[in-house]
């Protein structure tokens, strides 16, 4: 398939820096890369000549076109439990709420689960998601269905340890490579706290044996420091350093509770963090430091978390709370601007799945993971500064089209890949039915 969207405001956010920010062209899609980025029409028109016959086209007026949203941090299954538990401390959530819930998934559930959160995802411009989870194998399948790109991180506490090398195992075996190569994989312990130093080592020699990263919560309440200082005397991050987790790629989670000496680990170790500003403002975790780990050259890219702890899958409110809560902590109005969060959100996101000059960009070779913002919206007008807009009064609902390896997934604010009316009839009799388990 070969895809051309003609006349259209291109926002490149090429990692290189904000050389030309913003320019009237076209772009041309083949197969699933992005295979021309133009100028002016002669390129349009020599793009339309040579895919004369197989060719797609879109007209962006009024649009502006950007690379999809990377959301870097995600258990998207939880959708199940979307306002089943909220206003509520993270350990007797967790404890209370949370497990007992879980205790009672099966597959299917898991899967219908990932299915309405990737729909909501979709719509709203997110284009590759990592996820933490158990029953990866379930949210797999919701993947390949629905046309999104993800990295799946099978996940696991101490005592699911065995069922997540299984999860682990199907994964690699049939979805990575399948799926017309959207799927990655990492390995998730779901964090210090809640699984033991040998489970850890093992974790991290499945990493090595299968050259894969570790993504993992880590430092996310002020508990998780105490408890991890009466254990081992240490902080989660020299904790983990310690057991040799950072000589992996890795994502870090939250990150809300560092010293000196954990900042430099992450720089050192070049440990990209994953930062859920909405699930550490509704859990009173605190506000994690990011703009000194951006200072310190550390890459930090946004995540929404899972949708019962923010509650939504939302990265056009994730990156206004980013910027919103990085001004209230410094108490400078300047720190975070609109620009410096739509990289977060775009290419440090690619960077930390290891996909760097893959994804989050708009460049020929690059992959054709593209949206189409309707700018012609009264709080995106005027626009004396569009990407100010585009932070500060963006929308889920304002994305027209999004294309995901090359594939038109939504079109006209439609989802074409499942059916949503379906779903959310089939998710409320789901759940109906998974309260009356035992
Ligand atoms: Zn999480």
């Amino acid at each position: 398939m070969n895809i051309l969207i003609k006349d259209v405001l291109v926002l490149p956010m090429m990692a290189s820096g904000r050389e030309e920010t913003l320019f009237r062209g076209c772009v041309g899609i083949s197969d699933n890369r992005i295979e021309m980025v133009g100028h002016d029409d002669q390129e349009a028109d020599r793009f339309r000549r040579e895919h004369a016959g197989s060719l797609c086209e879109i007209d962006g007026r009024g649009k502006l076109l950007m690379p999809g949203f990377i959301n870097i941090h995600n258990h998207v299954a939880m959708t199940l439990m979307r306002s089943y538990a909220d206003d509520m401390p993270l350990m007797p959530w967790l404890t209370e709420k949370i497990w007992p819930f879980e205790a009672k998934e099966q597959p299917d559930d898991v899967r219908l689960g990932a299915e309405l959160g990737i729909a909501e995802m979709l719509l709203g411009g997110t284009t590759t998601f990592v996820d933490m989870y158990w029953m990866q194998s379930s949210v797999a399948e919701a993947v390949c269905r629905s046309g999104i790109r993800a990295v799946l991180s099978p996940c696991f506490v101490d005592n699911r340890f065995e069922e997540f090398e299984r999860d682990l195992m199907t994964v690699m075996d049939t979805y990575v490579g399948n799926c017309d190569g959207r799927i990655g994989v990492m390995i998730a312990p779901h964090a210090p706290y809640t699984c033991s130093s040998e489970h850890l080592s093992r974790a991290l020699e499945l990493s090595r044996r299968y050259d894969i990263g570790i993504n993992i919560h880590v430092a996310e309440t002020e508990s998780e420091i105490e408890t991890i200082a009466q254990r081992y005397g240490k902080s989660p991050v020299v904790y983990l350093r310690d057991l040799g987790i950072f000589e992996r790629p890795a994502i870090a989670v939250h990150t809300v509770y560092l010293n000196d000496e954990d900042v430099a680990i992450l720089k050192q170790y070049g440990v990209s963090v994953a930062h859920n500003p909405q699930s550490n403002m509704k859990i009173s975790s605190g506000i994690a430091p990011v703009v000194r780990l951006l200072r310190e050259g550390i890459n930090v890219g946004i995540g929404t978390d899972g949708p019962c702890s923010n509650n939504d899958l939302d990265m056009w409110e994730e990156m206004r709370s980013a910027s919103f809560l990085q001004k209230v902590a410094t108490g400078d109005p300047c720190v975070l601007p609109a620009y410096e969060v739509l990289k977060m959100a775009t290419v440090n996101g690619a960077k930390a799945i290891g996909m760097e000059g893959q994804l989050g960009e708009i460049a020929e070779g690059r992959l054709a993971d593209v949206i189409l913002i309707d700018i012609c919206k009264p709080h995106l007008c005027p626009q004396h500064d569009l990407i100010a807009n585009l932070v500060y009064c963006g929308k889920s609902s304002d994305v027209d089209t999004v294309i995901v390896n090359g594939r038109v997934v939504v079109e006209q604010g439609q989802l074409l890949t499942l059916d949503t009316k379906t779903l959310c009839r089939d998710i409320q009799t789901r759940v109906e039915e998974m309260l009356r388990r035992h």
